[in-house]
């Protein structure tokens, strides 16, 4: 693969970061993913703002201005020739030595590379995933989007201990999202109910497209927190993600949900998604 690393394109062998780079040591660093569907950036609109109110939460600089940025990603797809997959793209504060308080004047560093992905022809998406409930030990601002990913990785992985795909993590008796991704359920009525915005989780950029979308073919929404019981009595639960747009959760802490297989709201929204999505990406 061909990377990019603070201006320079360069095989991924030999892309260095320094030790002292205070994404290494300290997870200083926040990141975006942006799917690529047919050579083209899906919803990158949405990633591009939400990179820059994180990168304001945490006051780094940005290395590169927003027309360069979106270039740096149509280079990334042409160069590596990138059909269907994902783009990840991190900046952190850069190298410093190693002191807590942020320093005076760093230089940022910026990276990007390519993952080649099914996301239309996702083999899960027949039967939907499982997933198991863990408490959520994250941080408290989990709204701006750091690097810093060890505790969702340790839910992931227990997930997979159990046999399940994925953790849906629980704060106050709530659900607030999935390990990557953010959490819905659709009642026995056909309400679609998702979280609110706030701290407690990530403003998903899939999150705020299917909420849309729900608007525009009639499907009622509600913003709220829900229980994981709620979520094991509803008639649909799903994800949503960059790299995974609706997929289907169908067992939660081994129990099925509704019939225990892919909802039709669910398979409406995702349709729709990539529908319109795909039709607008750039
Ligand atoms: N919540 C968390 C914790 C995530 O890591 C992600 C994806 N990185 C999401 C939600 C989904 O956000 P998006 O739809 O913007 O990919």
């Amino acid at each position: 693969r061909i990377v990019y690393l603070n201006g320079e394109w360069l095989p991924e062998g030999e892309a260095k970061v320094s030790i002292f780079d205070r994404g290494f040591l300290f997870a200083d660093a926040i990141y975006e993913v942006t799917a690529v569907i047919g050579g083209k950036l899906i919803d990158y609109p949405g990633h591009a703002a939400r990179l820059k109110r994180s990168l304001g939460e945490l006051g780094i600089t940005s290395p590169i201005d927003a027309d360069s940025l979106l270039e740096v990603h149509r280079q990334i797809v042409a160069r590596n020739n990138l059909g269907e997959g994902l783009i990840y793209m991190q900046i952190s504060r850069g190298p410093a030595d190693r002191d807590f308080a942020f320093p005076a004047n760093p230089t940022p560093t910026i990276t990007l590379f390519t993952q080649e992905k099914a996301i239309l022809s996702n083999p899960k998406l027949e039967t939907g995933i499982s997933v198991i409930t863990v408490p959520d030990l994250r941080w408290a601002r989990r709204d701006i989007k750091t690097v810093q990913l060890l505790y969702p990785s340790m839910a992931k992985t227990e997930a997979m201990r159990q046999n399940a795909e994925d953790a849906w993590l629980v704060e106050d008796g709530f659900v607030t999202e999935a390990s990557s991704a953010n959490a819905h359920i659709v009642t026995k009525e056909g309400k679609l109910i998702t979280r609110s915005l706030s701290t407690a989780i990530l403003h998903g950029i899939t999150r705020a497209s299917i909420l849309d979308l729900a608007h525009a073919a009639g499907v009622p929404t509600e913003e709220r927190a829900f229980t994981p019981q709620e979520a094991k009595d509803a008639a649909e639960a799903f994800i949503t993600s960059a790299t995974s747009f609706v997929m289907p959760v169908t067992r939660i802490d081994g129990q099925p949900v509704g019939a225990g297989k892919p909802g039709p709201v669910t398979q409406r929204l995702r349709a729709a998604y990539i529908e319109d999505r795909c039709a607008n990406a750039i």
